[in-house]
């Protein structure tokens, strides 16, 4: 059984308490971890902070910092195929799919190595001679890291690095379902060198062993991703002691596609952009907008393909998309496809659970909705892709933006123009123009609205884990003699 990480040890829960991890596919018993309780929260907690008020990693020169970073990018690179293992036995994910995620890890790990002390911050022209005025980064403290299950070592990555390239110390809570991935990132910290204290890993329950990190006032910032329910709740407790938060939340993305665009590449990125994944992603163009002269023709193709993809177990050669996460998650997705059906959709393919082990659920299409429908509004986050038709930009336009959520997006157009025009007016964190999917660590990462709030990625990705301070020096201190001396 892996145990909890706290203080540079690995502990048993105070309460013993365990849990096991199913895989997704198939029931079998992938691990066993420990179970946390807030009790053992809060002395990771205490360690993370006693570690930061030490100064010992705050104080750590920045390129130190970078390159204990580059270190553990060479580990995770080493490990490759245990890490990509153990993800796809946790998610049920293609081990081919988890192989990418590793690979983004390492180079996220890398980009936040070459990131880490390269900004020194400013110096500015007081206009005297006597005075000197500094701006310069420093960590925020103690980050509480709350990750999802559907990307489990990518989201803990992008929190881990420049949490580290700042100089901050972290309590990170996996998803209680997927807790494989960050336990071996822990242990590849371990193995880096990092200081005792710096890295502490807590499992179990959101409710449980996630709250008292929002919640305690020695947590200095929330780095939290997962839904828009949770992430409400998360900002609400941090409230109470006026904790930064960072939110990387749902998505509810637009897919546009109008009669000129590419028919083939167009219907090929409909699928990909919708199933990856079966559709576990929270930029998953989960919503296709067609325009009407094409309606016909490009979901009858889309519906052909979707019925083709093969479902399977992650170790499957021949599998193209994997299982849900779990019961409860398919329970979810089969709600939303009733929802749809009984406000007026129309069923194309899919539409009801596999009779086998494991939580699969096939591609479904579901054409003539309408905004008003919940399954067009809210995240099914399964491989649900409604349609709608439009007519004209600006109809594109209003459909595309008519959602709480501003993740990400997509148009495909050959018409350079209309397509800039048309990502212009899109109200999303991440557009895409004849593409779907891909993301460079260079760019930031972020939701509009109730997508989030904060980038990650990117050079602000790192500005979201340090404090910015302005310094002024007075270099000749003399009495100002403002008001008269007696
Ligand atoms: P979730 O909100 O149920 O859980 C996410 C994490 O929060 C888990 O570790 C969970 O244990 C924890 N948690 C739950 N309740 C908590 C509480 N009260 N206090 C503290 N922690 C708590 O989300 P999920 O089902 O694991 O993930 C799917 C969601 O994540 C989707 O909505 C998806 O869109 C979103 N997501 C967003 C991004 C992004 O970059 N914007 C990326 C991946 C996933």
């Amino acid at each position: 059984m892996t145990d909890l990480y706290i203080g540079g040890t690995w502990t048993k829960p105070v309460a013993g308490g365990q849990r096991s991890i199913l895989s997704p596919a198939d029931g079998s018993l992938v691990t066993t971890v420990a179970e946390a309780t807030a009790a053992d929260t809060v002395a990771a907690i205490r360690a993370a902070r006693h570690a930061f008020d030490s100064g010992l990693w705050p104080f750590t020169p920045a390129r130190e910092r970078g390159a204990l970073l580059s270190k553990v990018a060479d580990l995770v690179e080493r490990d490759r195929d245990a890490f990509a293992r153990a993800e796809s036995g946790d998610t049920g994910k293609r081990l081919v799919e988890s192989e990418y995620d590793v690979d983004d890890s390492v180079s996220c790990l890398r980009y936040f190595a070459g990131v880490a002390g390269t900004d020194a911050g400013r110096v500015i022209d007081t206009g005297r001679d006597d005075a000197i005025s500094r701006v310069v980064y420093e960590p925020v403290g103690v980050c509480g890291l709350i990750t999802p299950w559907n990307y489990p070592l990518l989201q803990t990555t992008w929190k881990v690095a420049p949490a580290l390239a700042a100089g901050n110390t972290f309590v990170l809570k996996p998803s209680e379902l997927t807790p494989s991935t960050a336990i071996l990132l822990v242990r590849a910290l371990q193995e880096a060198g990092l200081p005792e204290g710096v890295a502490n890993l807590v499992l179990g329950a959101g409710p449980e062993v996630g709250a008292p990190l929002a919640e305690h006032p020695d947590v200095d910032m929330v780095s939290f991703t997962g839904g828009l329910a949770t992430g409400r709740r998360i900002m609400a407790a941090a409230s109470a002691t006026v904790k930064r938060v960072a939110l990387e939340l749902g998505g509810k993305n637009p897919n546009i596609v109008f009669a000129d665009a590419d028919f083939e590449t167009a219907v090929d990125f409909a699928l990909t952009a919708v199933f990856l994944h079966s559709g576990q992603v929270c930029s998953a163009g989960a919503r296709l907008l067609v325009e009407d002269s094409l309606h016909d023709a490009f979901v009858d193709e889309v519906v052909r393909r979707a019925e083709r993809i093969r479902l399977g177990g992650p170790f499957d050669p021949e599998a193209q998309a994997g299982p849900l996460i779990s019961a409860a998650h398919l329970a979810k997705v089969e709600e939303y496809v009733a929802a749809g059906l009984a406000e007026g959709a129309t069923l194309r393919c899919g539409g009801s659970r596999l009779e086998r082990d494991g939580y699969f659920y096939p591609p479904t299409v579901l054409d003539d909705c309408k905004q008003g429908m919940r399954v067009v509004r809210e995240e099914s986050f399964g491989p649900v892709l409604t349609v709608e038709r439009f007519t004209g930009e600006e109809e594109a336009i209003r459909l595309a933006n008519d959602t709480e959520y501003g993740l990400a997006g997509a148009v495909w157009t050959q018409d350079a123009g209309r397509a800039q025009r048309v990502a212009g007016r899109l109200r999303h964190g991440t557009v895409w123009i004849n593409d779907y999917h891909p993301y460079v660590p260079q760019a930031e990462w972020g939701g509009f609205k109730q997508s989030g709030i904060g980038r990650e990625l990117g050079p602000t990705g790192l500005d979201e884990y340090r404090e910015i301070k302005h310094v002024w020096q007075n270099t000749r201190p003399r009495p100002q003699r403002w008001f008269p001396a007696n």
